[in-house]
């Protein structure tokens, strides 16, 4: 090779690629080093656990074509996975009940075998929090909890700028903390968790319970804006049990910020609003009264932006 070929090859730049694992979808993307996305686009999740890493690898490929194509180098791919996830070996270690039969799947051998790429995989509410702590509503803040409130509640835990896994990768489940004993049956096992007290279900439960009409999320702020006082009341009493989890969470890690996202977090800031009133009855003023509540900025990118960038993080 001629010196100023070889020199235009290893003087490219280096992207990214992001995948974001879905129930339904597999969203994808090339990112640069600073998190842009370049490119992105998404196919429907295939079934079954081969399938899958086959679609991985596919991804990869077409993605490294389309960099070659703009002169950019791929440098690495992370990946955004539901489930409890071994971020060293990139193995999923725990059931994903979104994904039947991906208990078990080694996404990080398969592909660092089919790609011979660097490969990270976490957990997906990691990831977001990683995204949304570089480069969205956290950044500048070293410590913070980030929580999707949708049909589940994810949430990733930053402690120090880094990801909170905890000791066997099954920490940072806001969602999974009981804030009502024998309460509500949870889709986990146990009963009176976060996530079946204030996530999308139990959110229109509130509002359809008292009302015969019934509607999804977006129908009932709507409703709340035009003055609907059980539209209200619905948000009401899903943002104090979300409070009322968030508030046992900042007596334990005391964090500067608290990132929301997700369908409910969308509807407004009447929600945030009722989150903040619901704290200062759950948490203590010490570690209450200068914690930042704030919605996410990212949106549905910070899965694939977050895979991205946790190839640039070193734990
Ligand atoms: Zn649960």
């Amino acid at each position: 090779m001629e010196r100023a070929a070889y020199l235009h090859a290893v003087m490219k730049k280096s992207v990214l690629v992001g995948i974001d694992l879905g129930g339904t979808f597999i969203k994808f993307g090339l990112v640069s080093t600073n998190g842009q996305i370049i490119f992105k686009s998404s196919v429907p999740t295939p079934k079954g656990r081969q399938a899958i890493l086959g679609e991985f690898v596919l991804i990869t490929e077409f993605l490294r074509q389309m960099a070659q194509k703009q002169g950019l180098r791929l440098q690495a791919v992370g990946v955004g996975s539901p489930g409890i996830v071994n971020a060293d070996t990139g193995k999923i270690i725990g059931r994903s009940p979104n994904i039947p039969g991906w208990q078990g799947a080694e996404v990080g051998k398969t592909l660092t075998k089919a790609t011979r790429l660097k490969i990270s995989v976490d957990n997906d509410a990691n990831v977001m929090a990683l995204a949304e702590h570089r480069l969205g509503s956290g950044k500048g803040f070293s410590s913070g909890l980030y929580i999707t409130v949708g049909t589940g509640i994810g949430s990733g835990i930053i402690l120090d700028n880094r990801i909170w896994r905890g000791a066997h990768f099954a920490g940072a489940e806001i969602g999974h903390t009981i804030i009502e004993k024998n309460g509500k049956p949870c889709k986990c096992g146990k009963c009176g968790c976060v996530e079946a007290l204030a996530a999308t279900s139990a959110f229109i439960e509130y509002y359809g319970s008292k009302t015969p009409e019934s509607g999804g999320v977006k129908y009932i702020f709507d409703r709340a804006k035009k003055g609907d006082a059980k539209a209200r009341q619905a948000i009401a009493i899903a943002a104090d049990y979300l409070a009322c989890g968030i508030g046992s969470a900042l007596e334990l890690l005391n964090p500067e910020v608290i990132v929301i996202g997700g369908g409910i977090a969308a509807g407004g800031a009447g929600y945030l609003q009722a989150v903040r009133q619901g704290l200062k009855k759950y948490a203590s003023a010490s570690c209450r009264q200068r914690v930042v509540v704030k919605s996410a900025k990212l949106g549905n990118d910070a899965g694939l932006i977050g895979a991205a960038m946790l190839t640039q993080d070193t734990h």
